[in-house]
């Protein structure tokens, strides 16, 4: 989640930034996070339980497999 005050990404369960030890507010989305292929686009969505480290693999295209914690965060960066 990201920090009101300095705008870090933190991983979705923690309470204080990593940062600069600010609160976080929680109860927003809750996400497990994305792989997100650099070549063709796809995105996997990783459920609950799911480790992005057991999917570092390479797409299926042959691409590079980039985790992403947001959504927002590979959309904006099209
Ligand atoms: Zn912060
Ligand atoms: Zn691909």
């Amino acid at each position: 989640m990201r920090c009101r005050k300095c705008g870090t990404q933190n991983p979705p369960n923690f309470t204080f930034c990593i940062f600069c030890n600010e609160k976080l507010e929680q109860g927003e989305e809750e996400t497990n996070g994305y792989l997100v292929c650099s070549e063709c686009g796809g995105c996997y969505e990783l459920q609950e339980g799911e480790n992005p480290e057991d999917f570092y693999d390479r797409c299926e295209c042959g691409g590079k497999l980039v985790f992403y914690w947001y959504k927002e965060e590979f959309i904006n960066g099209i």
